[in-house]
């Protein structure tokens, strides 16, 4: 199987190049050229698997460079050894009689990225072996906050990897702060930079472009690669999660074969629920996908008038990992709806490039219609969601996941649709404990770390183990640089 460049098609990489590569050339998205679909009986085959086996089976059919062993030793690494709290790995709950909660937030670092940043790792580190690059790949990260931290921990102690992170001095918690500053590993650096997110990913992208740096690593057998969200090796792991949500609630016995569910994904970069719409496409009888946003609703508005415009002002919200008026990963829906019309793609790229905006056509906007719907959530609307899940059904969520829970329960009510719905948990609301204290009616929050105690007594449900742990941790990482230092930061951790 192939993978091709959404903005040119006659690019064709194996899995293992499109892996590596991250990006094509010509600044496209590796795509593949064809999706597989489930056999008929595909979804029963996996009723009864484990997480791990599930994983398995849903990227055999994509990575054919890939043999089956080798993906079953990266799933036991990913998502066995006890780096998830629970047994499945991405366990559904059910909220009421027609509502679940997929929680994609047990792994180590409490968010969802976990689910991909686990496996990108293994996935990468083989592709480079396939492809016999003989270097060390040193993977360079910009982070506003849980992307970083989920990337220090796939990447720890992965052999022939580095990893080093900056984040903005003054753009992070105290908590996410603390969480990347104890990282452990032998492979791993972390460095604050002096100002905001723009400054330490301007940094980052200068780095990047830096030729004399490129051939110093080179020298001492290194190069720089990102693991940002455009790579396949991320979206891949997503899509196995939402075939394993409805292989559950098919073993459960909640929906019968061939029932149709909804599914509600908190979105930013659209890679998630890009992930749901191609298990969508593989044959997963999901009906509608509901795409959810914070007050950056730049999605809501493209999905319901066909006219993408970053035009507008940009909010800090208290859902920040959805703060977003760019979503990269859009460009491999506009691919598949356009019927890979790679010249079309170009054209739209171009011109939200020049002007921040284009208007798809009218048959792409139909085919939008039939599968997509959006709606969008204000900071108010989230705090009210996060008391009333609490108050009604003693389940705590996140502001992320209470974005989605919100604009479910809009489109129910504007739609009368009362399909059954999956809704995406994309956080522990441990890792934001201020603003889902504070929709708890909590006016003063504690000191630092003291939060994550303050919260548990209030609702008697104990801090995921991983955030308790902090308090105790040594900080290892103290370093803090202005954009123009960043270079010596660099070389001075790949010695
Ligand atoms: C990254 C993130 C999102 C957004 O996911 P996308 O794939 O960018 O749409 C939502 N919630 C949380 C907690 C995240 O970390």
């Amino acid at each position: 199987m192939y993978y091709v460049s959404t903005r040119n098609k006659t690019d064709r990489r194996t899995a293992a190049q499109a892996i590596e590569k991250g990006l094509a050339a010509d600044g496209g998205l590796m795509t593949p050229e064809v999706l597989p679909k489930l056999s008929h009986n595909g979804l029963d085959t996996m009723k009864d698997m484990s997480y791990q086996q599930r994983a398995v089976y849903v990227m055999n059919a994509y990575l054919d460079d890939f043999t089956s062993s080798e993906l079953a030793s990266f799933a036991a690494k990913a998502y066995g050894g006890g780096k998830f709290d629970v047994k499945e790995v991405a366990p559904v709950r059910q909220v009421d009689d027609s509502t679940y909660c997929l929680e994609l937030w047990h792994g180590p670092t409490c968010a969802f990225k976990d689910m991909a940043l686990q496996m990108l790792p293994h996935l990468l580190t083989a592709s480079l072996k396939k492809n016999q690059e003989g270097k060390t790949v040193c993977i360079l990260v910009a982070t506003s906050g849980d992307t970083g931290k989920a990337a220090l921990e796939g990447f720890r102690d992965v052999d022939k990897t580095r990893i080093l992170v900056f984040y903005p001095k003054d753009g992070v918690s105290a908590i996410q702060e603390l969480q990347m500053n104890t990282q452990e590993g032998e492979n791993v650096g972390v460095c604050s930079v002096v100002g905001n997110f723009d400054d330490a990913q301007t940094g980052v992208k200068k780095l990047f472009s830096d030729e004399k740096l490129r051939e110093e690593l080179a020298d001492r057998g290194f190069f720089l690669s990102s693991a940002n969200s455009i790579n396949w090796g991320r979206v891949l792991p997503q899509i196995v999660y939402y075939i394993s949500a409805y292989c559950d609630l098919l073993r459960d016995g909640k929906l019968q074969k061939g029932d149709p569910v909804n599914v509600c994904v908190p979105t930013g970069n659209f890679g998630n629920i890009l992930a749901a719409y191609y298990a969508r496409e593989m044959g997963v009888p999901i009906k509608k996908l509901i795409c959810a946003s914070n007050a950056n609703n730049v999605l809501t508005d493209f999905l319901n008038t066909g006219v993408y415009d970053r035009n507008r002002t940009f909010y800090n919200t208290m859902s920040p990992s959805m703060d977003i008026l760019i979503s990269s990963n859009l460009e491999r829906l506009l691919f598949a709806l356009s019927g890979h019309d790679d010249a079309q793609v170009r054209e739209y790229m171009a011109q939200l490039n020049e002007c921040g905006r284009y208007e798809v056509s009218a048959a792409i906007k139909g085919k939008m219609d039939k599968v997509f719907s959006a709606g969008c959530c204000d900071d108010s609307q989230t705090q009210q969601t996060i008391g009333a899940m609490w108050k009604e059904h003693r389940y705590l969520i996140d502001t992320h996941t209470a974005v989605a829970f919100h604009v479910l329960e809009q489109y129910r009510k504007q739609s009368g649709d009362t399909t059954p719905a999956i809704v995406v948990s994309t956080a522990s609301p441990f890792k934001f404990c201020d603003n889902v204290l504070g929709a708890l009616g909590v006016e003063q929050a504690a000191e630092g770390t003291g939060v994550l105690e303050q919260l548990s007594q209030l609702t008697g449900i104990p801090a995921p183990a991983p955030l308790a742990a902090l308090k105790e941790k040594q900080v290892r990482f103290t370093q803090s640089v202005t954009k123009e230092h960043m270079v010596d930061q660099v070389l001075e951790m790949l010695r």
